[in-house]
């Protein structure tokens, strides 16, 4: 029944007006091969047909707003057997930055409380993921300056698919699941080193929290900064590429230092 509604979502002609929504917002697909944007469009009216969508703090939900985050979250999806981020049921949308209390453990019996301001955030028994729609846009129109706040939350909604946190999204085979968590284990081990004695790294050291927020911030890098990871992590990219059955290099708007 599923596959069915989907087959025939997929196949209904795509509406002009969010196709141009796409074409004047989302940088990245303009570098996409031709059969790439149609997959992508397929794979949008699904998205948008099984997703809910919420304003917070006074922001109204249109059809921009829903096609932005849409196109950037299906990015994750092509190629791929999927299940269309099956634990995720709405999408809450801040129109900027928006502040949330948090408890932060500094040493054994020492907390800190106070308020931060996040661009976004989901967990996994959430069934919703939090966006800011001013992050969200900066992403769309900036396919490489690293960051990408849409790519960096629904990567968590791949971790969970296979029912943890771990930082390991639903690997194929038992060869594929063993090689990730060895190149995972010692990239993620030399990112908190880098972190720990403040070395520059091109991975954001917001990676070096835990196994999940690595993965997360490394699937930005891989879309974003697809040559420079490629030259420097080349384990990490064969990795991300092998899951995602897609090159980003080939289509990467990425500024090559020579
Ligand atoms: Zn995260």
């Amino acid at each position: 029944m599923k596959q069915r509604r989907r087959r025939r979502l997929r196949s209904r002609p795509f509406p002009k007006e969010w196709l141009s929504l796409i074409q004047r917002h989302v940088v990245f697909f303009h570098r996409l091969s031709a059969s790439d944007r149609a997959e992508l469009l397929g794979h949008i009216q699904i998205f948008l047909a099984e997703k809910s969508f919420e304003g917070c703090g006074g922001f109204a939900i249109t059809d921009e707003v829903r096609v932005v985050i849409a196109a950037q979250a299906c990015l994750l999806l092509l190629h791929r057997n999927t299940d269309y981020f099956p634990g995720l049921l709405t999408i809450l949308v801040y129109p900027l930055a928006y502040m949330v209390e948090e408890k932060r453990q500094l040493g054994e019996h020492v907390w800190e409380e106070g308020t931060v301001s996040r661009l976004g955030e989901t967990g996994r028994r959430m069934g919703s993921l939090v966006l800011s729609w001013d992050a969200v846009k900066h992403g769309a129109a900036d396919p490489a300056d690293g960051k990408n706040v849409v790519l960096h939350e629904f990567a968590h909604q791949l971790d969970f698919e296979n029912h943890a946190t771990d930082g390991v999204p639903e690997l194929a085979t038992p060869q594929q699941q063993r090689s990730w968590s060895e190149v995972m284990k010692s990239e993620f081990a030399s990112l908190r080193a880098a972190d720990a004695n403040e070395i520059p790294t091109l991975l954001n050291t917001y990676g070096a929290t835990d196994p999940a927020e690595f993965f997360a911030v490394s699937v930005e890098a891989f879309f974003e900064h697809p040559h420079a990871l490629r030259a420097r992590h080349p384990k990490l990219y064969a990795e991300l590429r092998n899951y995602f059955d897609q090159d980003p290099v080939e289509y990467s708007g990425e500024a090559i230092a020579t």
